[in-house]
């Protein structure tokens, strides 16, 4: 076995670019048959992954309006299918076709995936309620965004770190934490597109 690192985004732009598929340079929404086309492409990995894991798909159909002929799915659930034969293989290559698809949806719009992972894995994360690893107490944000330790700022004479810990209800449902901030994936795409013209 060798060293070889794992590059899924660079390895998926060498595979369109062999299919000449269109990969973008710098962010920008790719045109309508491109959206189109990924989106398929999403949803069909999605269900082989549902087929994996022995499940199935149900479906509720909204009202149809008029005549039209089309109608709206209104709601999508899974179950386990009685007939489904879950294998740890076909599991896998769901995920791995799922990759696939979203890196190329990626680089058909081109975006780098690692700094809007990193935003988003940092919002995630900020769901955990970070206190103080000395006096337990939990931490505020200052206008800088940074944590702070609450009311003393010279608190333990600045030996401390932050912990982060899962706060629950309950019933068990996860509650967020106040310093908690969502992913602000337009700025990092706005950063993308400044360096790609830079
Ligand atoms: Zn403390």
């Amino acid at each position: 076995m060798t060293d070889k690192l794992y590059r899924p985004q660079e390895d998926i732009v060498t595979l369109m670019k062999q299919f000449s598929q269109q990969v973008k340079e710098s962010p920008e929404l790719p045109d309508l048959h491109t959206r189109l086309l990924r989106a398929r492409l999403v949803f069909e990995e999605a269900i082989e992954f549902v087929k994996g894991c022995g499940c199935t798909i149900t479906m509720t159909i909204a009202g149809l309006n008029g005549a039209e002929e089309t109608a709206v799915i209104d709601d999508i659930g899974v179950v386990l299918d009685p007939n489904g034969k879950p294998d740890l293989a076909e599991y896998v290559d769901g995920c791995i076709d799922q990759l696939v698809v979203t890196y190329g949806a990626l680089n058909a719009a081109g975006v780098k995936a690692q700094p809007a992972w990193d935003e988003v894995q940092r919002s995630n994360m900020s769901k955990a309620w970070p206190h103080c690893s000395v006096c337990d107490a939990v931490l505020e944000r200052n206008a800088g965004l940074e944590l702070v330790h609450p009311e003393d700022a010279s608190a333990h004479d600045g030996d401390w770190n932050p912990i982060l810990k899962v706060h629950k209800r309950p019933d068990g449902k996860f509650i967020k934490s106040p310093t908690y901030s969502p992913a602000d994936l337009r700025r990092v795409i706005d950063e993308q597109i400044q360096q790609a013209n830079g």
